[in-house]
């Protein structure tokens, strides 16, 4: 699992964790435990990953998705000072209005002048894919130089220009030495990975490897790298109860937040799934310990976090202050929100970690958790701490779940894994599953700014929200009776969503 800087792709997830995208075989326990076997023995099971027990199942088709460069054109794009040109079709770019609302919608939140993100696409074409595309692409790069003097461009390779075999290393150092700032190949061919968070550590990698500051003059020993998305930042007055300073990264950071991550006293997250790499390769190339503890969300993840950035920063006494203080804000409007919410019953959806941290939250609501779809697992993060076992911590803080799945956000599934549990509401990140659930009648909380569930006012965030939203349930309703699905019948009556996978091993 050593990260290695030296070559220019990142592996991918399932070559460095044993990453999976599809386990329907129980509990949330179940699954935790067997990750535990794949992180020592090195057994395969035969149908699993190398180096892991972990058994995958395998759909005979995709519905929808994602991939790696989908993930990097949100990450590079939402760097202040950079520009991002994608090596690739037009059609890959058919994203960057998706990203582009995100990218303003965050600068609106966090208060800063709303503008355009920067990127352009090489556009190549059936003549590039015979020819090749590395003119195009030293042009493209002059041509974003030219249109917005950046401190940095990113190139996005594609699924395309990994089948021609463009030498996109080379042609970035020829321009880079012509124009005299960093141009970072990013190596996040869609189809190298089957899951798109491994774009997260293509990105972060090519940032290691070019921008951040080989050899820093100074440590800064009141800065924490915070590893974010797009959302609200209630890092910056949270840490600035402790002393710290937030470096908060690569969501809407500019060029020298990221070159003086190596100078930081540490680095943290809310969502390993997302920092896993960058946090380990931090410390293992640069001396910048990361924190070990589970992640901020609820009572005891919030203070084992904050309590982690404390010893990591000496400043113990601060923290227990504000932790105590933090408690007795929310612990009264905690109770009330608990005897609001008592009896009812949730579903999450969502990237991996993020799940597990929100799990804990409705948790600590009083909410009863019966299902959970994870879109792929991890059976370890990169640093290999157990303080950083989400699933584990989820488990033992707050109890099993009883169905837990691993699956790429497919609809037809969605639709088996909600009569499972028939929850009366839905907990999602990305909006794809929201009109599937409406048609069923429930209603949908979808978790757009990615702080809002995350440390103490977090737990009140997300009560408060769902109250919000079972307001709206007579409305579902209405549509569940109004509308039907696009299934045969003998699907709809399917109760296994992975049927189709099982039957096509067996
Ligand atoms: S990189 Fe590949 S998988 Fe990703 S959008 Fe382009 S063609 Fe599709």
């Amino acid at each position: 699992m050593a990260i290695n800087l030296r070559t220019a792709a990142v592996e991918t997830r399932e070559q460095r964790l044993g990453t999976i995208t599809a386990w329907d075989e129980g509990t949330a326990a179940k699954l935790a435990e067997q990750s535990e076997y794949s992180r020592g023995c090195g057994a395969g099971c035969g149908v699993g990953n190398k180096g892991s027990k972990l058994c995958e199942l395998e759909s005979p088709f995709t519905q929808g998705g994602s991939c790696a460069e989908q993930v990097v054109q949100g990450q590079a794009s939402g760097i202040l000072d950079a520009v991002l040109v994608q090596h690739s079709p037009i059609g890959c770019a058919a994203n960057q209005p998706m990203n582009n609302t995100n990218f303003r919608n965050t600068l609106a939140r966090r208060g800063m002048a709303v503008r355009n993100s920067l990127a352009l696409s090489t556009n190549l074409t059936e003549r590039d894919m015979v020819y090749g595309g590395v003119e195009k692409l030293q042009e493209t790069i002059r041509e974003a130089y030219r249109r917005h003097n950046p401190k940095a461009v990113f190139i996005a390779t594609s699924c395309a220009t990994g089948i021609i075999g463009d030498d996109v290393e080379t042609a970035a150092r020829e321009v880079q030495e012509e124009i005299g700032i960093p141009v970072v190949p990013v190596f996040c061919e869609g189809f190298k990975s089957k899951h798109w968070s491994t774009g997260f550590d293509a990105i972060q990698h090519g940032v290691l490897r070019q921008i951040v500051k080989k050899n820093p003059g100074k440590k800064q020993e009141d800065l924490v790298n915070i590893i974010i998305l797009s959302g609200t930042d209630v890092y910056t007055p949270m840490l600035a109860e402790l002393g710290l300073r937030a470096n908060l990264v690569l969501n809407l950071a500019t060029i020298e937040q990221l070159e003086q991550m190596s100078e930081a006293a540490a680095s943290v997250s809310f969502c390993y799934t997302l920092a896993s790499y960058f946090t380990a390769a931090l410390e293992q190339e640069f001396g910048v310990p990361e924190i070990k503890a589970p992640q901020p969300y609820g009572f005891a993840g919030t203070d084992a976090w904050l309590r982690a950035i404390a010893r990591a920063t000496n400043r113990e006494e601060v923290t227990e202050a504000y932790i105590a203080r933090e408690h007795a804000r929310v612990r009264p409007i905690v109770e009330e929100l608990r005897e609001q919410l008592k009896g009812l019953t949730g579903y999450v959806a969502m990237g991996a970690s993020f799940a597990h941290g929100v799990v804990v939250v409705l948790r600590e609501l009083g909410i009863d958790v019966p299902g959970t779809l994870v879109f792929h697992h991890d059976p370890v993060y990169d640093s290999g701490a157990p303080e950083r076992d989400t699933l584990g911590h989820l488990v033992e803080e707050t109890g099993d779940v009883e169905n837990f799945t691993v699956g790429i956000r497919q609809h037809y599934q969605f639709y088996n894994l909600l009569q499972r549990v028939n929850p009366d509401f839905i907990v999602i990140r990305h909006g794809g599953l929201s009109p599937l659930a409406s048609r069923l009648g429930k209603p949908s909380l979808q978790l757009g700014d990615a702080s809002f569930p995350l440390g103490y006012q977090g737990i009140i965030n997300l009560g408060a929200e769902i109250l919000a939203v079972l307001g709206q349930k007579k409305f579902h309703e209405d549509l569940a009776a109004h509308s039907s699905l696009p299934y045969r019948r003998s699907w709809l009556d399917e109760k296994d969503p992975f049927a189709l996978a099982r039957a096509a091993v067996a």
